[in-house]
């Protein structure tokens, strides 16, 4: 929007000029103001401004709204071209390539039926009616249509027609999917359809003017997807694709694909013999020896942390009457995702989260002011009954522990106990290995427990914290809880993805639902404020994406097995063993591979397994009263004492509890 001294001044103008009042006055981005005589369209705008941006054009941003490039501008408005160079151009390039995909379906397959098509990350889907799932060669097929149709450079036309007059066209051309949606939305109304060649969709666009801006895609693959996600409706066939602006951030995408595939976390789960899920307990882990181990070493170095930051670490049930989930508006709010059980006619559920179990704990004695903050620290085993759809190897499971905390506090103590976690919180990432953290701050939703005020004081306690931490951070308006604002942390890992990870969350609602309080300063009762706060989220989610930041190769304190010791031949397996056993004797965790086998096949066998160092020790290392040091990237450390090389183990690992 114009600011005011230049609104009043067009209104001015508007009724003294000569001109009729349909001059608008464009500002660009740069605060400069271009006037037209006429109103005027986005693409005459971006002609205006020079003949390279009307090429690099794709959309426009007018008053903040992506519109087409034929949209008509009729009074004064802000404006910005969009270009692919804007993460808005490249999603009005995705979403155009989910209708370039569906013409070419249309052409390719006349009998199927279009569905919907939105954008996702990185790219965009287009669900099908047909009657059969499509193949491999299918999709190859329908690229290179795609291909051919963006050649063409087809305008692609926006036209806006009544609602029944769409419904019409739709069912007369067998389009009964595309029917119904449309049939759904209120009478009277115009919709939007768009087209280019001979093909015409619903939509509500924006697109970019003409098929042949899109020049880089992919088609991924093909999955089914049930007509509105719902089981008891028909399955479509959703064909799954990638578009981007550039060859090379393409390019760049697929690597990255590539990259997570080698990477993925159930693969190597199974290849390091970590963990494993099976069908009788869905969504539950099975962790093996070593996955237990890794599984050990987070959750004692969160404990050190818990310590040396004030945290009491307790322990609540896990199955706990309905009576408390009903108090706690779990029941009411929750019931889908809560397993539940009953016993002796009482119904009790298994809990999803450990926040009203703390309570219980508070409540046990009448606290003063002088108690707080006073801070909870749990490996909480929680249970959720998420769909079976939504799994997704041990990141998205049913039954998983969290590393939640509690700190019940005063108002005033909101600000120095989020800064203090905030300080923690980095800490930990960065020892775990990760320096990038994104930060968000979700504010007061439209629906909301609490007086204004005092979402007034958390939202600023929270920014004030963020802020004290020198960190960039964005805000996300009307995201926060019902029950309070939170900060929510994810972390960037080795190949960019990010991980929403800690948060901590203001909880006006649930003190006082269960009964806390405390007895403040000048006597009164004061219910207290409550934050939920957690650094790693899930422990399992957090082990699978430590696995794949690391594609398995663990750092040394993490490590399952820190130290393997591989024997040339029988004669100094007595010596390998006496070795293997000393290390563990002092902490480290060692095993020995005293099989007969080539020495080179055990050494590729460990490889495998990524473990950190391998001693070999064959008749020279066993005279010499040494070891030969091999890395698991394949270095050759050559030969050590045993003392040169655990100074050397404690070097990399100074943290490790091994002395
Ligand atoms: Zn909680």
């Amino acid at each position: 929007m114009l600011r005011a001294l230049e609104r009043r001044q067009a209104a001015f103008n508007a009724r003294f000029c000569f001109y009729d009042g349909l001059m608008p006055n464009i500002r660009l981005p740069d605060g400069s103001i271009k006037i037209f005589p006429a109103p005027v369209t986005v693409a005459e705008v971006a002609q205006a401004i020079g003949p390279g941006l009307a090429r690099a054009a794709l959309a426009g941003k007018v008053d903040g709204k992506i519109v087409d490039m034929s949209f008509r501008i009729e009074s004064d408005a802000d404006l910005a071209i969009v270009t692919e160079r804007d993460p808005e151009g490249v999603e009005v390039l995705r979403h155009s390539t989910a209708h370039l995909l569906a013409y070419a379906v249309k052409e390719l397959f006349p009998e199927a039926q279009v569905t919907i098509g939105p954008v996702i990350e990185s790219g965009f889907y287009y669900d099908f009616s047909y009657k059969r799932p499509f193949t491999p060669e299918d999709l190859a097929t329908i690229e290179k249509r795609m291909a051919e149709l963006a050649k063409k450079d087809f305008p692609v036309v926006r036209e806006v027609c009544p609602r029944d007059k769409a419904v019409q066209y739709f069912e007369s051309v067998g389009e009964h999917y595309k029917a119904e949606i449309i049939a759904a939305i209120p009478a009277g109304e115009e919709v939007s359809l768009y087209r280019e060649g001979d093909f015409v969709d619903l939509c509500r666009g924006p697109h970019v003017p003409s098929t042949g801006k899109l020049k880089v895609f992919k088609l991924m693959r093909v999955a089914g997807a049930y007509w509105r996600g719902d089981s008891r409706n028909e399955m479509l066939q959703r064909i799954y694709g990638t578009a981007w602006a550039k060859k090379e951030d393409q390019d760049a995408y697929l690597r990255m694909l590539d990259e997570a595939g080698k990477r993925d976390h159930r693969r190597l789960g199974a290849q390091l013999d970590l963990f494993h899920l099976q069908e009788e307990a869905p969504g539950m882990v099975f962790w093996h020896p070593r996955g237990w181990t890794i599984w050990q070493q987070v959750e004692q170095y969160l404990r050190r942390v818990y310590r040396d930051n004030g945290y009491l670490e307790v322990r609540c049930p896990m199955i706990l009457d309905r009576g408390l989930w009903e108090k706690s508006g779990h029941w009411e709010n929750y019931k889908d995702l809560m397993f539940t059980t009953e016993s002796e006619k009482r119904d009790y559920a298994v809990k999803p989260m450990n926040c009203p179990g703390h309570v219980q704990i508070y409540n046990k004695t009448l606290r003063s002011y002088r108690e707080l903050p006073l801070r909870y620290g749990e490996f909480g085993a929680c249970h959720r009954n998420e769909p079976s759809g939504a799994l997704h190897g041990i990141m998205r499971i049913r039954a998983f522990t969290q590393d939640d905390g509690h700190i019940f506090c005063t108002e005033e103590q909101i600000e120095p106990e989020v800064m203090q976690f905030i300080a923690l919180l980095q800490k930990a990432y960065a020892d775990f290995g990760f320096t990038e953290i994104v930060y968000k701050l979700s504010t007061r939703p439209p629906k909301r427990v609490g007086p204004d005020r005092d979402w007034d004081k958390a939202e600023a306690a929270l920014a004030t914290a963020l802020n004290a931490a020198g960190v960039p951070w964005e805000e996300l308006k009307g995201e926060g809880a019902f029950y309070g604002p939170k900060i929510e942390f994810s972390l960037k890992d080795s190949i960019g993805r990010v991980w929403q990870c800690g948060t901590v969350q203001v909880d006006f609602s649930m003190p006082g639902r269960l009964g806390a309080e405390y007895v403040a300063e000048d006597n009164s009762r004061r219910v207290p404020v409550m934050l939920h706060r957690a650094i790693v989220g899930s422990m399992e989610r957090f082990i699978g994406i430590l696995v794949e930041h690391y594609a398995g190769a663990m750092p040394l304190w993490l490590a399952p097995v820190q130290v393997v010791v591989l024997n040339i031949s029988e004669g100094q397996a007595e010596y390998a063993a006496h070795i293997a056993a000393s290390l563990n004797r002092s902490g480290w965790r060692c095993e020995a591979d005293l099989r007969n086998e080539k020495i080179t096949y055990k050494i590729r066998e460990h490889s495998l397994q990524k473990l950190p160092f391998q001693l070999i020790v064959g008749e020279k290392e066993k005279a010499a009263e040494k070891v030969a040091v091999r890395t698991r990237g394949g270095e050759d450390l050559g030969q050590m004492s045993m003392s040169e090389f655990t100074a050397r183990l404690r070097n990399e690992a100074p943290g490790s509890s091994a002395v």
